[in-house]
């Protein structure tokens, strides 16, 4: 069974996200998308309310899988029985970063391989860094993160 492991911060999560989950379903038999715990970095939402936004957007869908946890990504990957991480890339500042992380979590997971899906050319310039100052500024995000969470936002947060 092949198992991929779509770790984030998901900050909220946003369509770039989802694009992403879209395009990786048919490459795997289960996508785990699952809400790291970093202490050095400011959330701007709990993880409760990260998490429950993620079950909700995927409620439906019996490939998807939501989880939490803390530690390294690799550890967590190996518990999973997962083979592959899958992530993102939007730009080159992407690129560099990704590729350090995924050759360190090939050597220290044992093989463990990352998959990467360019964003589509409208995705690319959607980020949850993005979307949160937005919110902050009380805009509209409409047309960055899935329906439920701007309904949610208009109702429960500040649009
Ligand atoms: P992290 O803090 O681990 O970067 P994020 O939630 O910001 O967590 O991102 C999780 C993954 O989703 C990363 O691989 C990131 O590159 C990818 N991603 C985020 N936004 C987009 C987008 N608009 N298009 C494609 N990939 C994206």
């Amino acid at each position: 069974m092949k198992i991929a492991l779509f770790p984030g911060s998901f900050d909220p999560i946003t369509l770039g996200h989802l694009d992403i989950v879209r395009r990786a379903k048919p490459l795997f038999d289960e996508i785990v998308i699952a809400v790291g715990e970093n202490e050095q970095k400011k959330y701007l939402f709990s993880m409760e309310q990260r998490v429950e936004w993620l079950q909700r957007v995927f409620e439906d869908e019996p490939q998807m899988k939501v989880m939490q946890y803390k530690g390294l990504t690799v550890n967590f990957a190996k518990d999973l029985g997962a083979n592959y991480l899958l992530r993102g890339l939007r730009n080159a500042s992407d690129f560099d970063y990704e590729k350090t992380i995924s050759q360190l979590n090939n050597i220290i997971g044992e093989g463990l391989e990352t998959v990467f899906l360019i964003s589509h050319p409208e995705m690319s310039h959607i980020s949850s860094t993005i979307v949160r100052e937005i919110i902050k500024g009380k805009g509209d995000v409409s047309a960055f993160v899935p329906e439920i969470i701007h309904n949610d936002l208009k109702n429960k947060f500040y649009l």
